[in-house]
């Protein structure tokens, strides 16, 4: 007889919701032994079946849902269900807006909990983050290669989250062609120089696709401040857009050198791009000190927020950023400003940059939001999927 997890009494009703996470104040008992990352079955406190789920022992998240289907077994069949069911809206978006990288599985969102796989032209780019995504790696590996078989798998599961679940940070070539130290991809008519080995996440900011192209509308003619700019998408689409000038800031030189490749791939204007290695924190002061000023301030930090007990911190640190953000602005100016912290609602982040506006000053319009892009969605029963909030503000 399988594994079971009995949980306490009134603790099904998230499930019943579908929100496929277990924490472990809500299970009662296990029934039987199971290893980190095996399946097994949800039961309630009544002992109705609600759920097959991969166990995780060390951590607060105890086991992540798999399926709500009790005839579905998880097997390779199941692994290829999901991939394909994932891809079909990934294709169409892909053809949509002539893309040959995105996200094609989003963890929960897309019904495999803890699994990120990234698409790099003929790469894909793994994230294991769970017990049970671990677990099951070599028959996802395996589904892979049998929907995939012109794609060459690489590994990026070199994540802390994975300290969480007990699990070693892993890396490295998992079939066909170990990726080139860059690899050009085209996002919205633009090229991309991306690092899959080294860089950041899966070696490229997916998510912000969407707003990187609807930044070229606000740049005109502008003197463009792109701030954590990574390797560059905003400054390449500022200079896309005609922008009079961007400087972009980042404390990675690594970064910042593929940002200046970025440029010159798009065969763009370099001397209108300035590259500058430092602490945003730090250089907004000074520019506000030299009366530094710009009509569109880009402002795309790192996640700040990894559990509630930062949250306070965080809340300071955006509306610091923002704050200086809108003093640098000119009359008319529009900031661009994000917030990737998934523990950081979109209410409350709205709130950091309402205050941030009455504490620099200034008189300002919310005049567009925007989020993730589409190959990043948000499964309804898994509201936490919603991670990536932005709006654009301009000062009157
Ligand atoms: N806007 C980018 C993604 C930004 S990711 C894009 O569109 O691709 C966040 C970036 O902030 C990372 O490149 C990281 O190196 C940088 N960073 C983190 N802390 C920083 C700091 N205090 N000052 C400047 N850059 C920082």
């Amino acid at each position: 007889m399988s594994v079971r997890l009995v949980l306490a009494k009134g603790r099904e009703k998230s499930l019943q919701r579908r929100h496929p996470w277990v924490f472990s104040g809500a299970v009662a008992r296990m029934e039987g032994k199971a290893s980190p990352g095996e399946t097994v079955d949800i039961v309630s406190h009544q002992g109705a079946w609600l759920a097959r789920a991969a166990l995780s022992p060390a951590s607060q998240i105890r086991a992540r849902v798999w399926t709500f289907d009790p005839t579905e077994s998880i097997d390779i069949d199941f692994f290829e269900r999901r991939l394909q069911r994932a891809q079909q809206w990934r294709s169409e978006i892909a053809q949509r807006d002539g893309l040959d990288s995105y996200r094609l599985i989003a963890g929960e969102s897309d019904g495999l909990p803890g699994i990120t796989i990234d698409r790099f032209g003929q790469f894909l780019v793994l994230q294991l983050l769970s017990a049970g995504a671990e677990y099951q790696r070599p028959v996802l590996v395996s589904a892979l290669q049998k929907l995939y078989p012109e794609c060459s798998i690489y590994d990026r599961s070199d994540v802390a989250v994975r300290k969480k679940e007990g699990l070693p940070l892993t890396q490295g070539l998992v079939c066909g062609e170990l990726p080139p130290e860059l690899l050009s991809i085209e996002e919205h008519g633009m090229k991309l120089w991306v690092d899959i080995k080294s860089g950041h996440k899966t070696g490229y900011y997916l998510d912000q696709r969407d707003s990187r192209f609807a930044s070229r509308r606000y740049a005109q003619d502008k003197r463009v401040l792109n701030c954590f700019s990574y390797t560059g998408g905003f400054a390449v689409s500022a200079l896309l857009g005609n922008c009079r000038e961007v400087i972009s800031v980042d404390t990675s030189q690594e970064a910042l050198d593929i940002a200046r490749r970025n440029v010159e791939l798009n065969q763009l204007d370099v001397s209108k791009a300035q590259f500058i290695r430092d602490d945003v924190f730090k250089l907004l002061r000074r520019y506000r000190e030299q009366g530094e000023t710009f009509d569109v301030i880009i402002m795309d930090p790192p996640k700040f927020v990894e559990n509630k007990n930062q949250l306070a911190g965080a809340c300071r640190g955006y509306k610091d950023i923002n704050l200086l953000a809108f003093q640098l602005l000119n009359p008319g100016g529009v900031l661009l400003t994000f917030s990737c912290s998934g523990l950081m609602s979109g209410d409350l982040f709205q709130k950091i940059i309402a205050d941030a506006a009455v504490d620099a000053g200034r008189e300002v319009q919310f005049i567009e939001q925007f989020r993730q892009a589409a190959d990043h969605p948000v499964n309804v029963a898994y509201p936490e999927g919603l991670y990536l909030k932005g709006f654009a503000c301009r000062l009157i």
